[in-house]
């Protein structure tokens, strides 16, 4: 039996409250460091989303677009499993440089099977190289089969697992060994181009440059390694117009501390960020736009692919308290 005023009593109560706050702590840690080490960042990939629904046909849309707030509270999924599935981390890119330095090799290379690229690098290496392109080509028929079934879960999470790892092989830094510019001197690159850049600018992008229409691909494998070499042929002008900018800012600070959400964080400067920004000559909303329409044909092709099956388009329940609670952390 506990007794209120009994100094046991009170120090259970005590320990009780440290490790709610603990968790909360821990909670909170996390949430915040999964917003700064995301791919394209939160806003983005929910903005790539979006834009990919939009460009479903009529037949498809609906469905998605019921769907939308789900999409957004998961399109990050992907990123948070990295801190409890091993393998998970190894399918959000592919370090192409590691094979090879000529583009012309790569090409003769790639598309290549899976089992033919552990029979020729070993599947030690692959893994070690990043297996992104593989485990989109996986997903995809993943999400055919699930809507073959007509699983709405496995549907739901396939597609936005899809929408994920596509827009992460957009970023021309998911190609390349020297990911964050450490090699180079250039430490910081990877937020800011995948980040910064579009939190700072994407409002004003126009990611559908040629009208919104998701494009029905027969050889999927080829569209994706396709869009993974557009995203590596544009690493030298992310490396050289960055070394360029920070050369022009020689002798000043290119840091910065940003409000971002409800924190300050040290970043690159807005006067930094803008430079590197209006020199790439609409690199990033390129990239971006590419990912949408990507995203959008493969869905529109899985569905295709399974027979296109007639979607319900009901709008699923409003989220608990706890999860406004976390959106609220997120924002
Ligand atoms: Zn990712």
């Amino acid at each position: 039996m506990c007794i209120p005023h009994h100094p046991q009593y009170k120090k259970r109560q005590l320990q009780k409250a440290h490790d709610r706050a603990y968790c909360f702590i821990l909670i909170v840690t996390c949430l915040f460091h999964h917003s700064l080490c995301c791919a394209w960042g939160f806003s983005a990939h929910r903005k790539i989303v979006d834009a990919a629904i939009h460009h479903l046909p009529s037949s498809l849309h609906p469905f998605f677009k019921a769907h939308g707030q789900w999409f957004h509270d998961h399109i990050n999924d992907a990123d948070r499993r990295k801190h409890n599935v091993i393998e998970e981390g190894r399918r959000h890119y592919i370090d192409l440089d590691l094979y090879s330095h000529s583009m012309d090799s790569l090409q003769d290379w790639f598309p290549m099977s899976y089992s033919e690229a552990t029979e020729k690098w070993s599947e030690d290496t692959l893994h070690a190289h990043g297996i992104g392109p593989w485990y989109a080509v996986k997903t995809y028929h993943r999400l055919i089969a699930a809507f073959d079934r007509q699983e709405e879960n496995a549907i739901l999470r396939h597609a936005v697992d899809l929408a994920h790892y596509i827009s992460d092989l957009h970023v021309p830094l998911h190609t390349s060994a020297n990911y964050d510019g450490k090699k180079t001197g250039q430490a910081g690159i990877h937020s800011l181009w995948e980040t910064q850049l579009p939190e700072m600018f994407m409002d004003s992008y126009n990611l559908f440059p040629s009208g919104p229409k998701a494009n029905w691909i027969k050889q999927t494998s080829d569209a994706i390694w396709s869009s993974v070499f557009q995203s590596h042929a544009c690493l030298d002008s992310v490396f050289l117009i960055e070394l360029k900018i920070r050369h022009a800012f020689a002798g000043k600070s290119i840091d910065a501390y940003v409000v971002r959400g409800r924190t300050r964080q040290l970043m690159r400067s807005p006067k930094f960020a803008n430079e590197y920004h209006t020199a790439l000559s609409g690199q990033v909303e390129r990239r971006m736009a590419a990912a949408c329409t990507l995203v959008s044909s493969l869905w529109f092709s899985a569905w295709v692919e399974a027979g296109a099956p007639v979607m319900a388009a009901e709008t699923p329940a409003k989220g608990t308290k706890w999860k406004k609670i976390l959106d609220w952390l997120l924002k």
